[in-house]
Order: C-alpha cells, then structure tokens, then sequence
C-alpha cells in the first residue's frame, strides 16, 4: 500500500480517476467489480459528518475503510458511499502517562516508529501497512500479543461518530455499550471511529528471531512436534509455522518454523527459544538459524517482501481449532499439496489463550490458527484460485471452533466469531446506535443471521 498523498477529496462514479481511487483503497489488487456512488476521503471529523449527512439524505448505505487491509474487500460494495478515513491517521504520545492518541488510518509501522525513541511499545500487526482502524476493532493480534494480549485489550477509549452524527467518546465508564462493541466487532461495528486513545507498554529490551526450516515430506512429523511442545511454549514466543511453496532458503516446498521472540533480556530471550534447538525432530531440519537480533519494524517490512507483497490478489480464510492433531493433519496435507504459487501461504500459530479476557465483543478463540492464503498475479486465474482459501477452510471446518475477523472471509463462507451472546449483543447495540441501518456490517450478514448459507450456525445465536 502506499500512504495517502495530499488533501482528500469526493469522487463521484464515473468521473477520471474514480476506478483508481477506489481501487487504491485496497491491498487485495481483486477487483470485484463493484463501485460506490461516491467516495469521500475524509480530512477531518467535519468531512465524516458532512459524508454522513449526505448518506442519509441520499438513502445511501455507508462503507468505511482506513488500511484497506481486509483480505474479502469488506469496503467495497455496489453502490452506496465509501468513506475513506485513510488520512485521518496522526499520532500524539504522551511519553508520562503512556498513552496515545492514534488516527484510524494510522499504519502499525508507523506507530512502532513514533514509539521507538520513548521506550514504548504497542502490539502492532506483522505487516507494516495494516492501519489501525480496522486492526483494533476486529481484536488485534500483533507483535507481543501471546504476552501483553490482543491489542484492542490495550484499548482505553475511543472518539467516534455515530450515525445521526453525534460524535462521543467511549470507555470502561462512559458509552461502555459502544466500547464493548468495539473491541471485537471487526466489520459488524456500527459508528465511524475518528480516534483510538492506546495504554502503551515498555519496550522490550531484547526482540529477535530465530527461524527453522523442513521439507514437506517432514510435515506430518513437524506438526505433531509442534502440537506436542505448543502449550509449553513461552508466551514472549509467538511461535507460528508457515507452509510454502518456496520454504526460505531451500527454495521448495517447505515448512518454515518461525519463533519472533520479545523478551526482557538475552538470557530470557534464548530460554525461550531453547525448544527448537533441544527438539526430537532436528536432525530433520534442512537448516536451524541462530537467534538473530531483529528490530520488529525490520520484521515487518521483511514479511510485506518475503509474503505480503503489494498489488497481487488474494483470497484468505481461517479456523480456530482445539481438534487432536491426527484429526487435522489431512485437512493441512490437502492445503499443501494444493497451495497456488508462492507467496501463498498456511499460518499455523501457536496461540494457547490465557484462561480469561475482559469482557468484550471478541469472545472467540483456540489453542491453535490456522489460516491459508492464496496469491496469484493476474486476472485470468481468478477462476483458478479465487475459492481456494474458502475450499480449505470448509473441508476442515467440522474441526473448528470458529474463525477469527483479522483473515475473515465470510461473504463466500459464513461461520461463528463470536460467542452466541454477544453476537445476540452486538446485534440489540446495532438497532440502537444505528436504527435506519446506515452502516454497513460484515459480508455475507444477511446470510449469517438468516440461516440462508450453507453454514447456518449463527442462525440460533441470535
Ligand atoms: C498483509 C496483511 C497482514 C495482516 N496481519 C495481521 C496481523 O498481524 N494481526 C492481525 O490481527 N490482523 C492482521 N491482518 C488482518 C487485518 O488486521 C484486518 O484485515 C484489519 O481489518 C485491517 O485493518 P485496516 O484498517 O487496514 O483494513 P480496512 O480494510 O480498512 O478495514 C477493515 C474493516 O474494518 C472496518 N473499519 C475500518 N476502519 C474503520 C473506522 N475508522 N471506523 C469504523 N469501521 C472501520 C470496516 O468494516 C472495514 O471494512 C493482516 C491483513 C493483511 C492483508
């Protein structure tokens, strides 16, 4: 992605450059073919209100996109007005009381930037250019989150725009409804958030890397290691293994185990680690790496190169799951034998929640994740690839406890994220806040909360 440029403005469809515009809003270089009405990229809060205003003289549904990192596109829809919060994106530290007030459109490299010569530190995503307005409200799992929690646990309040155009502000004490909602509604959130204000942490002393790397005959032997050593796993580890087609530094089809460590010093830090080096299955490896030192905005720019790289398309999906691994390791094979080129990719995470969270919308998770990623470079192969990530996902879902928003794709495949009640919550806050529907939520709703797709578990829950 590139950061915006120069003051915004409206777009009306059809005019020059509206394609443009609107496509640019995306990282997924897909283009569904659908437009809105109008685009507005917005400046400043008087900008929203006046985009606000104009949807609900216009009857005209609203789409709201800040990073534009939503793998499905959730911002681009067939009419209606997207509103753009892309530059509504600057940050304000106070280094004394460790908070920040941050832009939506805020990139997390941007902020573990600004952070850096403050000793301070919040949990970001791992590629460089999510912003965080969609970051946070769909719950956030970034650098330190197995350690300091899912980001939008760090959360203490949050500016926003409602439909009517009242702006509030939302905490623990104050429209605690609306803050609650916030924290896990991903694309179900139901007001325009002008400005999060973030609790920051120490700075780890020590952030590294170490890295692993097996052929995939090994895969079968890799993840019951993986499986077995999981829940001992140091919480500073985000430990997490990737399958590829072109495994770093072999070249081929491989497993890439990856153990990003972020700890108070270098002894903590090689403790930690110490489970690869010690394992049963290292004889197997192709190559084991030290424990090399790795700034995190060096790993994030690394991964938009090695497995993020801009203007390709993509399709993404995910399961939750706490099934034995014998259960699962079919489901895994299938997606690696039938991967489309690299970078495409699996994540498997290594997660293990603590036993509680606070109270809020994200209610949802496992011991593990596994996600799939599907990339290809032009539109011919569409039709090849494009239902990839969702074939996985359905073959293995029986396995799943649920998804997660961050790789969502439920327009083609809807399925639980969160836990029953508070879907049944979000949907009562929803008629609330937003009573005409001006807002719009997650793809595929309709058929989540109707029964009408093939998976019609949310048809109870609400
Ligand atoms: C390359 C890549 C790497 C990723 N890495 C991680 C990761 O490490 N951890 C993780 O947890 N997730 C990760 N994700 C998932 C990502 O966090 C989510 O897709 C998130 O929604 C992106 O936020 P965004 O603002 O960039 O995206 P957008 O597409 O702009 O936003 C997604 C949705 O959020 C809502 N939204 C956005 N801004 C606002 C706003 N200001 N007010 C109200 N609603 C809003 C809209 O419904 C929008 O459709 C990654 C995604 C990609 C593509």
């Amino acid at each position: 992605m590139r950061r915006p440029k120069g003051r915004g403005r409206s777009w009306r469809r059809g005019e020059p450059g509206f394609d443009a515009a609107v496509l640019a809003t995306s990282f997924n270089a897909r283009d569904p073919g659908v437009r809105p009405d109008l685009l507005v990229e917005a400046n400043d809060a008087e900008d929203v209100c006046r985009a606000l205003q104009l949807a609900r003289e216009n009857g005209w549904p609203v789409s709201i996109v800040s990073g534009g990192h939503s793998w499905a596109q959730n911002h681009l829809r067939e009419g209606g007005l997207l509103l753009s919060m892309a530059r509504i994106n600057g940050i304000a530290i106070d280094p004394a009381s460790r908070t920040a007030r941050v832009g939506p459109g805020c990139w997390g490299l941007d902020l573990d930037l600004a952070l850096r010569p403050h000793g301070l530190f919040f949990p970001v995503a791992h590629a460089p250019d999510v912003a965080l307005g969609g970051f946070l409200l769909q719950g956030g799992f970034g650098w330190g989150s197995r350690a300091l929690g899912l980001a939008t646990e760090s959360l203490v309040g949050i500016d926003v725009i409602l439909a009517d155009g009242t702006q509030i502000h939302a905490s623990a004490t104050e429209n605690a409804d609306i803050f609650w909602a916030a924290r896990g509604s991903g694309p179900g959130f139901f007001a325009v958030v002008l400005r999060y204000h973030l609790r920051l942490h120490p700075r780890p002393k020590v952030t590294a890397m170490k890295m692993q790397i097996f052929r995939q005959r090994h895969l079968d032997a890799v993840f019951r290691w993986a499986d077995a050593v999981g829940a001992s796993v140091a919480r500073s580890v985000e430990f997490q293994m990737l399958i590829t087609p072109r495994a770093l530094g072999i070249f081929v089809p491989g497993i890439e185990v990856i153990a990003p460590v972020l700890a108070g010093s270098w002894e903590e830090a090689r403790a930690a680690v110490r489970f690869i080096d010690a394992s049963p299955i290292r004889q197997l490896a192709s190559f084991t790496t030290p424990l090399v030192p790795m700034s995190t905005a060096f790993m994030s720019r690394t991964a938009n190169i090695t497995h993020f790289p801009p203007g390709v398309r993509w399709c993404a999906d995910n399961i939750w799951t706490d099934a034995p691994i014998d259960d699962l390791l079919p489901g895994i094979h299938a997606i690696a034998e039938t991967m489309p080129p690299a970078p495409s990719h699996s994540l498997w995470l290594n997660w293990h929640p603590p036993a509680t969270r606070p109270d809020m919308a994200f209610s949802l998770e496992a011991k593990r994740y596994l996600a799939v990623y599907g990339e290809w470079k032009r539109g011919a192969e569409d039709a090849r690839y494009a239902d990839w990530a969702t074939r996985q996902m359905a073959a293995m879902a029986p396995h799943a406890a649920g998804i997660q928003l961050a790789d969502e794709n439920l327009g083609r495949r809807p399925a639980r994220f969160m836990k029953a009640e508070n879907l049944a919550r979000l949907e009562r806050l929803r008629r609330t806040h937003d009573p005409a529907g001006l807002f719009r939520s997650w793809m595929g709703r309709e058929d989540s909360l109707s029964g009408g797709a093939e998976d019609r578990v949310l048809e109870e829950d609400v």
